[in-house]
């Protein structure tokens, strides 16, 4: 059975040599009679499992004993409320840059809790490029400084990292893993699992220790990290599955060669792809060249009544999911670490001979 090239911008593509090991595994797990999933989250093998994802992630990611590592539910939605409620203290609010339609969501979320400022926001430019840090307007007694360090939906993607004087708090959902990041640089870093970690149901969350211990009174205890650390992220059951399928892509990417050879792969990939973009008048990019996204790579036909059979000849090719988010249409790839570079060469290769054939 031959399998499609996945573009999906989430839930997103896993290593196929993960797959294989979750189909060996499945109905009888290292020999104990019973599948990963149908085993106690207190057993010592579910508990190990959980301890090897978080050893193998702190290594990927440098991670030092300053940070607690969590593996919480409701994606990263949820984290936009669980952040003012954990961040704010006795703030009164928190800065927030406004880069995209996933910051928006954060900012709204916020605002139930707190006051926010939006510190710079590129809705004027349709969200196609980062705001100048130069012209940011910093609350000096803000809790934190939230931002998106990659924006899915419109692939912008901070190319440097935010010097604030506050905790600096960064939804990474569509960019961790992808490349080398500076932990020791951030209060907190949220993450739903389902484009670079593993299926869906997971949400990592790494926060400074020294942040945590201020939750607001209100928050609930499913939303309160120090609870989580407290408990080793077993105050609930957690979402044992998808723990044990992140745990065998940590340990994929290990065998990769780690993140600095997943960001040499990841350019390599969407160099090639931007380049065949911008080589062509029938296709484009909107996003200015310093901002462009890594992981999600939007484009548009000169003539959107191409759309249609754009996405159906490229399907019937076994390209699949590359429909554009419904707020900005056109095509999107999503090219996260388990996108093989031969499947952006056959997009590649489709994309030009769908340019000769109606262009
Ligand atoms: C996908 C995504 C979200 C939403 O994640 P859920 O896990 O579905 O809540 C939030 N932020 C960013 C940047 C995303 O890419």
């Amino acid at each position: 059975m031959s399998r499609s090239f996945n573009f999906c911008a989430g839930p997103a593509a896993l290593p196929e040599p993960v797959l294989e090991i979750a189909r060996e595994d499945m109905l009888n797990w290292h020999g104990c009679g019973l599948s990963f999933m149908e085993m106690s989250h207190r057993s010592p093998e579910v508990v190990g499992v959980a301890e090897h994802a978080e050893r193998t992630l702190r290594k990927l990611l440098s991670i030092t004993d300053d940070y607690a590592v969590l593996f919480l539910q409701g994606g990263a939605s949820t984290q936009f409320s669980a952040v003012p409620l954990n961040l704010l203290g006795d703030s009164l609010g928190a800065d927030y840059v406004n880069t995209g339609q996933w910051s928006k969501k954060a900012i709204a979320e916020a605002k139930r809790f707190g006051a926010v400022n939006v510190v710079a926001s590129s809705e004027e430019t349709q969200f196609s490029t980062i705001p100048d840090p130069q012209l940011w307007q910093l609350d000096s007694d803000a809790a934190y400084l939230h931002f998106t360090p990659n924006e899915t939906i419109g692939g912008v993607e901070f190319s440097w990292v935010p010097q604030v004087n506050v905790p600096l708090v960064g939804d990474m959902s569509s960019t961790i893993l992808s490349r080398p990041v500076a932990v020791e640089e951030y209060g907190a870093i949220y993450a739903g699992a389902q484009k670079n970690i593993g299926p869906a149901g997971l949400t990592l969350v790494i926060v400074r220790r020294d942040l945590l211990g201020k939750a607001h009174a209100l928050c609930p205890a499913m939303l309160n990290w120090q609870t989580a650390d407290e408990n080793d992220s077993m105050y609930n059951t957690p979402p044992t599955f998808s723990l044990y399928l992140a745990a065998l892509v940590f340990d994929w990417l290990e065998e990769q060669g780690g993140l600095t050879a997943m960001e040499v792969l990841n350019r390599r990939k969407a160099e090639k792809l931007y380049t065949a973009i911008d080589s062509s008048d029938f296709y484009a990019n909107p996003v200015e060249l310093a901002s462009r996204s890594l992981m999600n790579i939007p484009f548009t036909l000169a003539d959107a009544n191409l759309d249609k059979a754009f996405l159906s000849e490229s399907e019937a090719a076994g390209l699949l999911n590359l429909k554009g988010h419904r707020s900005v249409g056109g095509m999107r790839a999503s090219v996260y670490n388990a996108v093989p570079e031969a499947a952006v060469d056959a997009l590649i290769a489709f994309m030009q001979g769908f340019e000769a054939r109606h262009g």
